[in-house]
């Protein structure tokens, strides 16, 4: 019999992680075809989280967990997990229910009858969400498609039903500045996107401010795509142009009137422009050399305290 992971990181997930399991309990014993393992992650919840996992997992058998050594962040969450996890099948779903544990037969058929590798899903609203938010998650994705060379998909959770061979690809990706947005897009394979509605989380506060999604749109865009190193060098040299224009005008224009120097407010203005753009593009480029500094020094993407 095919076995099948679920991946659960958890962050501070106390209230919400019984009733995950209740609620993901009732849907495997409808699904006999496929054994099951839950690995639970741990990523340095301050609360009671590493408690209830483990009075979970000496109730049930088919529980694992991966304590960290303190708060990683979801994507070493997922990655940890991925790499604990035996099955032939992994599914990454989050704590809090807003990953429906219903869709599974579904996303298991897909992937057995339609020959899919893979089952995403993705939410056709984002209800009970700020507007804001939804407002700049829509530039994002407008951006980062027309950037990146990888599809990415405006609505997409991180819950989805891997194959083996995909999640293999995808922990040969060691990087240490992890995107699974643009992970799960670059390693490519078949993949069927399952549309639903948005939920709200059962229990418990979300871990995302507005600016901590902001510094990690920016991340995604760094990882995934070097255009605005592009950009950059391409806005330079149009400003040489724009300036070599000038110089010619302004000769010309001092040997047929003689005109004499005027206009120092523009001068001081451009100054300022010109000082702003420069101080941007350095930037662009420091950004990629902070990305590029940490990826050098290796270190480990994840610490483990404790798992079973
Ligand atoms: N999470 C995590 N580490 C973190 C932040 C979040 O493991 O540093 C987990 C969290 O416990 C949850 C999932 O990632 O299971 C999604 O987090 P959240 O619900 O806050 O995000 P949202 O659904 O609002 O995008
Ligand atoms: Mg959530």
């Amino acid at each position: 019999m095919d076995k099948c992971s679920l991946v659960v990181p958890c962050y501070n997930e106390e209230e919400a992680i019984p009733l995950f399991y209740e609620e993901t309990e009732k849907v495997i014993l409808n699904m006999p075809y496929l054994e099951f393992e839950y690995i639970f992650v741990n990523d340095g919840s301050s609360d009671k989280t590493a408690q209830i996992i483990k009075e979970l997992a000496e109730k049930d058998g088919k529980v694992h967990y991966v304590m960290f050594s303190r708060n990683f962040g979801k994507e070493a969450a997922m990655y940890a997990g991925m790499k604990e996890a035996t099955g032939d099948y992994v599914v990454i779903m989050d704590a809090d229910l807003q990953d429906p544990p219903e869709l599974l037969p579904d996303m298991y058929n897909s992937v057995i009858n339609e020959g899919y590798d893979c089952v995403a899903t993705r939410r056709v609203d984002r209800k009970g969400e700020p507007l804001i938010r939804s407002f700049f998650a829509g530039i994002f994705y407008r951006i980062m498609n027309k950037m990146a060379r990888i599809d990415m998909v405006n609505g997409a959770r991180d819950y989805r039903f891997m194959k083996r061979v995909m999640v293999d690809a995808i922990l040969a990706m060691e990087e240490y500045n992890r995107f699974s947005k643009g992970i799960f897009g670059w390693v490519g394979f078949e993949t069927k996107w399952i549309p639903f509605e948005n939920r709200k989380r059962v229990a418990g506060k979300t871990k995302w401010k507005f600016f901590s999604l902001f510094k990690y749109s920016l991340e995604g865009m760094v990882a995934f795509s070097t255009a605005p190193l592009v950009w950059a060098s391409f806005v330079g040299l149009l400003f040489c142009f724009i300036a070599f224009i000038a110089v010619c005008i302004l000769i010309v224009r001092a040997l047929v009137f003689g005109d004499p120097v005027a206009g120092w407010p523009s001068l001081a203005c451009m100054i300022t422009f010109f000082a702003g753009l420069q101080l941007f593009c350095s930037g662009i480029i420091g950004m990629y050399m902070a990305k590029a500094y940490l990826e050098v020094k290796g270190r480990p993407i994840y610490i483990v305290k404790e798992k079973k």
